[in-house]
């Protein structure tokens, strides 16, 4: 056992803080490493270069600021992280390693309400034939993040609504994809693995506090707070859909009035288009219409952002995010709908906040969920694995 605060403790913590740093960010430079932990260069040099040597740590030359730097990443072969994503009708695969880069994907048509078993029973073969397709051994699956989209309840596991998913009622999905694969599953909802995805991939790059706002057939939010996942003591924090935004309005799935997801779901919005543009149009058809000149199709998606916008609005007061990321089909309308939601920010929520928001469209699209079911991965691991190899448990280092 170490004593806490001997020397061999303090420098296990601090090989842990690099090795975090650098597992999040995928590639940093010393520099950055020293800015981000808080730990002098000297030490950060010495750290990695006990890292390099452990084979924890792969360094490369590169320049930064039109100076030489020497980029730090977790190493390729250190082990691989696996991202499986439920949406409403398809599934998708991804296998990545610790540098963050994907080595396959691939997403299939799914009916995800069919049965809980069916759907469990595809995510195995998929995830089986990729994990072959790469080449690398089955021993080096570190862990799998598995999203699902519906509200986990944090104290069972299970899925907390039934009303989303009716297939998978009582169905704990980590347990059940655990079982299978036999590797750890971490499970999050849709909108927070689309927060994280976006957050290490994608817009929400570079910044800590982010709020992604996910339009589908319902609305959520995954809210990032100090650069973590911010899911409350039940995991429903971001259930932003069901803001009230007026109280004579519309009958809500949840059985208020007027709630923000009446005026922007899709199930609410298409009717409103459909006597007028026939009855087989989906999100995807009215955002493409949209964009190419339909007065119908843009009134109803500046509208739908007039509405996003005031519960961003809302948002913004609370926690005063420097970043909101629009994710799921909307976000391919870009201005059409990106412009009425910075409107209504600025319209109603108090200027010291709105001013330091941008509103950014997703950069990662459909896979914005599959990604951040890899990430899901990489914050939950923990670096005791990593770190086996560099520091036997025990031994005394000095740094
Ligand atoms: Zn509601």
């Amino acid at each position: 056992m170490e004593t806490p605060g001997s020397q061999s403790s303090l420098h296990r913590a601090n090989l842990e803080r690099v090795v975090r740093a650098v597992r999040m960010a995928g590639s940093l430079t010393q520099a950055e490493i020293a800015r981000s932990t808080g730990l002098s260069a000297a030490t950060v040099s010495n750290i990695v270069r006990e890292l390099r040597e452990g084979g924890t740590v792969e360094v490369t030359p590169t320049s930064a600021g039109g100076r030489r730097a020497r980029s730090v990443s977790l190493s390729g072969d250190a082990g691989i992280v696996i991202g499986v994503d439920f949406g409403h009708t398809h599934l998708r695969v991804a296998v990545g390693n610790l540098a963050h880069q994907v080595l396959a994907e691939e997403s299939e048509p799914l009916d995800v309400d069919a049965s809980s078993a069916h759907g469990f029973g595809r995510a195995e073969e998929l995830v089986e034939r990729l994990i072959e397709a790469t080449g690398i051994g089955r021993q080096k699956v570190i862990g799998v993040g598995l999203g699902v989209p519906g509200p986990i309840d944090v104290v069972s596991g299970t899925l907390g609504s039934t009303s989303i998913l009716p297939g998978w009622t009582g169905i704990n999905p980590s347990k059940e994809l655990a079982g299978r694969l036999g590797v750890p599953v971490y499970v999050d909802n849709d909108a927070n693995l689309g927060a994280l995805g976006e957050l290490v991939w994608g817009s929400g790059r570079g910044v800590k506090d982010l709020a992604y706002i996910k339009v589908a057939s319902g609305v959520g939010a995954g809210l990032v707070i100090e650069g973590q996942i911010y899911r409350g003591p039940g995991g429903t924090a971001g259930e932003i859909g069901h803001i009230t935004l007026d109280e004579s309005g519309p009958v809500c799935r949840c059985g208020n009035r007027g709630c923000l997801e009446t005026f922007t779901a899709a199930r609410y919005v298409l009717p409103l288009l459909r006597s007028s543009h026939g009855r087989d149009l989906t999100m995807e058809r009215v955002v493409q219409l949209a964009r190419e000149g339909d007065p119908g199709c843009r009134r109803v998606i500046a509208d739908v952002g007039r509405h996003i916008g005031s519960g961003v609005a809302n948002l913004c007061n609370l926690l005063n995010p420097s970043r909101v990321v629009l994710g799921g089909d909307l976000a391919e309308a870009g201005e059409l709908v990106l412009a009425p939601i910075r409107e209504s920010v600025s319209r109603y929520a108090i200027p010291s906040a709105a001013r330091q928001l941008s509103v950014l469209p997703g950069a990662l699209g459909g896979r914005a969920e599959v990604l951040g079911a890899l990430a899901l991965v990489l914050s939950e691991m923990g670096d005791s694995t990593l770190l086996e190899s560099t520091l036997p448990v025990g031994s005394a280092v000095f740094t």
